[in-house]
């Protein structure tokens, strides 16, 4: 039974320039990890609690010294001496601590880092990369393969500089291209419209998870941007890749309507699902990420039904990688797909009684990265031991996304000679 001898905490910043939470973590058996947690900026309000000092003398209030000071007095305390490999005790242990609902007391980040280092170290207790570790232990048997990435090529909303309203605009490789050829295909679609965005002499500077940041006259037009720049590559949209979208609506829903520059009048829920019939035709999107606000259960289950059931509609801000949430969307048939987010939960116990509601019930599960991200790739071989369908880590540019692609592409290359 590989024991936790030290558990140590520090402030350490992520790709916003924001301060996050890091964690390393020693076994008696040698066994040692690091994991860091990122965090994202267009949040629902029933994501789990990320602890903030919101002293405004330090990084504008962002500082996470709080959270870093109950990692080392109360969490590491009640955790050293205990088996490192008792991930689901050691998830329950620090659940029971914190005793809020949303792990307000403790903060998410805090109780998250060191799930996620637990989990790495009991790994390298094993002798075992972590994605083999988290399919033996979790899905025994299973096969390996590595999802199909989901790329964010261009950024609005809360995470783009330019002036669209729906967050992302995704390039989705056929899930039959082998993953090398499919981060290929994002590459070359994301130099592509680069050059083309140079050419119409637009704002071509990346958002926070590395997709360009132009400005148009609609959400459409970046649609329509992307499908010509496709057009003119050696990929055929609708056969090779597939366009898709991460509304985010929240972000422009006030008081029952929703304001967007595809329209002149604030548009209703039936407004919204009309616009997304359209893009649907017109683009065969592949998914549609938080169409409606995070709250309005009935406009979902009515837009499930009228989507054409080859769009996914993914439950992002709907779901918060909660299981009861996911529970109560498939008894309202609210949503065909949901994300996966661990530190919308807190702990890998939590997202992986999500994850297993979701495979149990033929939803579709897409592991995500968070906007403001860190180097480490545990998602990666997340995805991959416990068998998601899809990936979406952004565009394949800017370190930190790109640290998760490459490690997809070592865990690939490492599936490829073993079979
Ligand atoms: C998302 O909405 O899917 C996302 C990754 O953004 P954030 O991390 O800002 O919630
Ligand atoms: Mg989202």
């Amino acid at each position: 039974m590989p024991k936790i001898t030290r558990i140590a905490a520090r402030e350490i910043l992520d790709s916003r320039a924001i301060p996050t939470v890091e964690v390393s973590l020693l076994t008696d058996s040698g066994s040692y990890s690091v994991a860091s947690v990122p965090s994202g900026v267009s949040m629902s309000k029933n994501e789990d609690v990320e602890l903030r000092d919101g002293d405004l003398d330090r990084y504008h209030g962002k500082g996470v010294l709080k959270a870093i000071d109950h990692i080392h007095k109360t969490l590491a305390p009640a955790l050293i001496g205990r088996d490192v490999t008792a991930q689901e005790k050691l998830d329950a242990v620090m659940l029971e601590l914190d005793g809020t609902p949303n792990q307000s007391k403790l903060g998410a980040n805090s109780i998250l880092a060191i799930s996620i280092a637990a989990i790495k170290a009991a790994a390298g207790c094993y002798n075992l990369p972590l994605f083999m570790y988290l399919q033996k232990r979790y899905r025994p048997g299973s096969n390996l393969r590595v999802p199909t990435p989901i790329f964010n090529l261009i950024n609005g909303g809360a995470h783009g500089a330019g002036n669209l309203d729906f967050q992302e605009f995704h390039v989705i490789p056929s899930s039959r291209m082998p993953y090398k050829e499919a981060l290929r295909a994002g590459a070359e679609i994301w130099m592509s419209l680069r050059d083309e965005l140079i050419h119409r002499n637009a704002i071509h500077s990346v958002g926070d998870e590395g997709g360009f940041a132009p400005n148009l006259f609609t959400n459409a037009d970046a649609l329509e941007l992307m499908a010509l720049v496709i057009k003119n590559s050696p990929y055929r949209l609708g056969l090779d890749v597939y366009l898709g979208l991460d509304v985010a609506a929240n972000g422009f829903y006030n008081s029952g309507v929703y304001h967007i520059k595809d329209s002149p009048k604030p548009l209703d829920r039936q407004g919204m699902t009309q616009l997304y019939q359209t893009l649907v035709k017109d683009y065969g999107l592949l998914g549609l990420e938080d169409p409606l606000d995070h709250e309005d259960w009935k406009g979902w289950t009515e837009l499930t039904r009228v989507i054409p059931e080859s769009t996914m509609v993914i439950g992002d801000d709907l779901i918060t990688t909660n299981a009861a949430r996911l529970q109560q969307a498939i008894t309202q048939k609210a949503c065909t797909a949901v994300i996966v987010k661990p530190n919308q939960i807190g702990t890998l116990t939590e997202t992986i009684a999500l994850l297993k509601v979701a495979q149990d019930n033929n939803i579709t599960t897409i592991s995500s990265h968070r906007s403001g991200e860190t180097n480490d790739t545990f998602i990666a071989d997340f995805s991959v031991g416990l068998g998601t369908n899809y990936a979406k880590f952004g565009a394949p540019d800017r370190g930190e996304r790109v640290a998760k692609y490459n490690r997809l592409l070592e865990i690939d290359s490492y599936l490829a000679k073993s079979t």
